[in-house]
Formats: C-alpha cells, sequence, structure tokens
C-alpha cells in the first residue's frame, strides 16, 4: 500500500477539514495552479494591512478601518466625527448611526482579485480531492483486505493483553459434551469491586438444568451472564475469566435476561419477556446454552410460578440444553423434585440480627425464603417503611394461616389447635396426614406449601 500512503501524504493537509468543499485539503506543493491561486490570496492579506496604514496617513484618521464582511464585502470604515477628511474618491457603500462605510477603486481591485482567487481555490480543490478519490478506489480491494487482516490483529492482540492483564486462562475445548468452568468471574464486574468471588459451574448430562435460587442483589443475574461470556469468549478465541475451562463448543447461546422493556414499541416488558422466551424455547437446540433471568416475574406470583414451572419442564424434557435458570421464587425449589438432570443452586445468603449479608458464593440446594424486606431495608428504604412493611407482611401471613386452618376446619379432620400441636409434636406425620387430606378441598402444592410456612414459623 505504499503507493496509496505516498499519494495520500504527498495529497492532504494533516488536519484536513470536516467539510470537503471549503478547501483546506490539499497540501501545499501537490498542485502547481492551486499554490499559485494560494500565493495570491495570502499575498493579498499583507496588501490590506499596508493599504490600511497607507489611507489612515493620507487622510489623517488614525481610526480609520478596512473590514470585511459577506453582505458588503471589502470596505473602508470611518467613524460619523470624522467623515469630513474623507476624500473625494472614497466612494459611499453604507451609513451607519456611528460610521460611514466607503469603497476604492484600489480596493475594489483587491477584492476581485482575491474573491475571486478564494472561490477558484476552493473549486479546484474540490476537484483535486475528486481525482484523488477516484485514485484510491482503484485501490479499495487492497484497502479492505488491509483493514480486515489489521483488524484481526488488533483482536488478537487485546485478547492477548486482557488475557495477561486479568489472569485469564486458555479454555480446553472439546468434543465430548461438557462443559466445567473452575471459578469463574464475571470479566466487567470483577473490575467494578475489590472483593469479587469466582464460582464453579458444572454441567452434564445429568445434570443440565439448574434451578438458580436467592434473593434480589445475591449475585444471581452476575452468575448467570459470566457463565455465558465465558463460553462466548472461549468460541471467539479468546482466553477466558476462570481458574479453568472445559468445554464443548456451544451452537448457540440465548439469553433471558434484563428488565429493559419495549414501551416505544408498546409492548408491555411481560410481552417482550414471553415473546422471547418463546423465541429461546423454539430455537435452541440440546447443544445450546441457556440463560434465563426471572422469567415470569412480569406478572403475578402464582402465573409468574406456574409460566416459569412450565418453561423449565420443556427444557429439561424437551430442549435439553444446558440451562441455568435463575429466580427469587423459591417456590420453584420444589420443581426439581420432578426432574431427573435438575439440581438446585442458591447464592448464599447469612441472616444476622440486622438484616442479610451476601456471600456472593453459589452452593447446592435452593433457599426457601425471598428475604425481600431484608434486601429492601439494605437499599436504604426509610426505616418507618420496613417497619411497616414487616407489619402488613405479618398480617397477610396470619390471614394465609386463617384460611387454611378453615379449609382444614371445613374438612373435619383437625381444627386450628389441633395442626398447631401435631406439627410441634411430629411435623412430617402432619406432612402425610396433608398429602393425604388433599383430596378436594386443597391443591396439593397449596395445602402442603401452607402447612410448610405455619411449620417454619412455628
Ligand atoms: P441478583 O441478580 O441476584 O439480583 P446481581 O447479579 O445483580 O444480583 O448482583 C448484585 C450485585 O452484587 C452486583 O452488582 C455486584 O456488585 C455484586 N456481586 C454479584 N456477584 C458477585 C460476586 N461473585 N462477587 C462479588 N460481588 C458480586
Amino acid at each position: 500500500m505504499q503507493a496509496i500512503i505516498d499519494l495520500l501524504d504527498q495529497a492532504l493537509t494533516d488536519e484536513a477539514p470536516l467539510t470537503i468543499m471549503d478547501g483546506g485539503m490539499i497540501r501545499d506543493g501537490y498542485n502547481v495552479e492551486l499554490d499559485e491561486l494560494r500565493k495570491i490570496a495570502n499575498g493579498g492579506k499583507d496588501f490590506l494591512v499596508e493599504y490600511q496604514i497607507e489611507q489612515q496617513k493620507l487622510t489623517g484618521i488614525s481610526t480609520l478601518k478596512i473590514k470585511f464582511n459577506n453582505v458588503f464585502g471589502y470596505f473602508i470604515e470611518v467613524p460619523r466625527s470624522q467623515i469630513e477628511k474623507v476624500p473625494e474618491e472614497y466612494k459611499t457603500k453604507q451609513t451607519l448611526v456611528n460610521a460611514a462605510r466607503y469603497i476604492t477603486p484600489k480596493l475594489k481591485e483587491y477584492e476581485d482579485k482575491v474573491l475571486g482567487a478564494e472561490e477558484k481555490i476552493k473549486e479546484l480543490e474540490y476537484k483535486l480531492f475528486l481525482e484523488l478519490r477516484e485514485k484510491v478506489m482503484h485501490e479499495i480491494k487492497k484497502i479492505q483486505q488491509t483493514a480486515d487482516q489489521v483488524a484481526i490483529l488488533d483482536i488478537l492482540n487485546s485478547f492477548a493483553e486482557i488475557a495477561h492483564k486479568y489472569r485469564f486462562s486458555r479454555p480446553k475445548l472439546s468434543e465430548e459434551k461438557k462443559l466445567r468452568i473452575k471459578n469463574g468471574r464475571h470479566p466487567v464486574v470483577e473490575k467494578l469491586t475489590d472483593d469479587f468471588v469466582p464460582n464453579d459451574l458444572n454441567m452434564a448430562d445429568d445434570q443440565r438444568f439448574i434451578l438458580l435460587t436467592g434473593p434480589n442483589m445475591a449475585g444471581k443475574s452476575t452468575y448467570l451472564r459470566q457463565n455465558a461470556l465465558i463460553i462466548l469468549m472461549a468460541q471467539i478465541g479468546s482466553f477466558v475469566p476462570a481458574d479453568s475451562v472445559e468445554m464443548s463448543p456451544v451452537d448457540q447461546i440465548f439469553c433471558r435476561v434484563g428488565a429493559s422493556d419495549n414501551l416505544s414499541e408498546g409492548q408491555s416488558t411481560f410481552m417482550v419477556e414471553m415473546q422471547e422466551t418463546a423465541y429461546i424455547l423454539s430455537n435452541a437446540t440440546k447443544n445450546s446454552f441457556i440463560i434465563l433471568d426471572e422469567v415470569g416475574r412480569g406478572t403475578s406470583t402464582y402465573d409468574g410460578v406456574s409460566i416459569a414451572w412450565a418453561i423449565s419442564e420443556y427444557l429439561h424434557d424437551k430442549t435439553k440444553a444446558n440451562t441455568i435458570f435463575a429466580t427469587h421464587y423459591h417456590e420453584l425449589n420444589d420443581l426439581i423434585k420432578g426432574l431427573d438432570s435438575a439440581e438446585n443452586f442458591s447464592m448464599a445468603v447469612i441472616e444476622k440480627t440486622d438484616g442479610v449479608v451476601f456471600l456472593h458464593q453459589i452452593i447446592k440446594g435452593g433457599v426457601d425464603k425471598s428475604y425481600g424486606i431484608e434486601v429492601a431495608k439494605l437499599s436504604g428504604l426509610p426505616k418507618e417503611i420496613v417497619r411497616r412493611a414487616q407489619e402488613i407482611l405479618g398480617k397477610l401471613e396470619k390471614e394465609e394461616l386463617g384460611k387454611v386452618a378453615q379449609k382444614a376446619e371445613q374438612l373435619g379432620i383437625f381444627g386450628e389447635t389441633k395442626i398447631v400441636e401435631k406439627v410441634i409434636s411430629k411435623p412430617s406425620l402432619v406432612e402425610e396426614e396433608i398429602k393425604e387430606l388433599n383430596v378436594n378441598a386443597l391443591t396439593p402444592l397449596d395445602a402442603l406449601q401452607k402447612i410448610d410456612e405455619w411449620r417454619r414459623k412455628i
């Protein structure tokens, strides 16, 4: 490309202007005609300075000035108080309140020459520019090929640099289906925090669906995204933010994450969420990797849990892709009991008297609580509101309990106090009894869930 480089070097100024019609882009020495026109235009500028001094002396008006504007071109401006001294050869161009403007034959001659030259410069520069463009166009293939090669070098160079700087490791690709990430990290979130907690991921045929529970802010989204990113980075040829990775390539990565809605298109958040999920369900294969973050959150709890449940079963039974499903609906923990290749995981949380602490560590097993109010407390919500929320929660739970007791009563099997006694003395027994009792009145899930909640409270 040396010829093109030389040509551009010779033709273009170092700081070419943004517009191509106003001149100033062709370098001096590139074109003889252009150089001459420039001499005229620039040499003329000295003339102006000299002519102003000469006229000041000649007329004795020290405040006389030569000026330019786009409407009148060049003119001599004299303050009103000095008009008397103006010689005859000055022709009036314009009279203002405080000054008068004149033209002289010599100034007019100068104006024609300079303005003419500037006009011609612009035209010529544009013509030269078009010619130059034409010449470069003949080399377009070469330029594009070079740009492509440089882009690849640039990417590889960046990969090498970040791998070195941020302790990335080289992933091992395997033909046999597997996905094992040891101490994986989120490459962006880890930059924003001093104590990022790495986490593992192991997926195999007997564990291809992970249900990840944990309260809001526990680190679920980060975990989902970091795994998808690690796979993506490995497949584009980069080292990855993990101690080690062994994986078989995936055919597609699907994400249903984030809460950004598409209101401008008149669609509700929930609708968008469902459309995106539908797309995943109809396009994913068993070799895909899927992350779903809080799918079903956009509607009421029972709707949401039911939809999430059905989607999970479908992905597990039919699609069979490696999937991580994150949710703060701890109700979904029961889901995996019916699925052979699914596992519950959760983000570890420690409960203290004054609130919760997030460990950002993934652990086997689900959580059975949503910690909503505890998280709200951490967010800086006024104490008064948190206290009131706790109060309302207590009331709602009591009402729910009342309803369960009432149903049990209606069934005529045992009343509220009896349940309490049984629960305290032998919780598992009560569970069994309730299971048997489920006949028509309570749905089994409903009954178990309520009794379970109650039992835990007692
Ligand atoms: P969730 O999806 O459970 O609501 P996020 O993934 O959005 O939680 O994480 C909430 C915040 O917790 C993040 O902004 C980040 O600052 C912090 N965090 C998440 N994961 C980790 C981790 N592994 N180590 C340290 N901090 C983390």
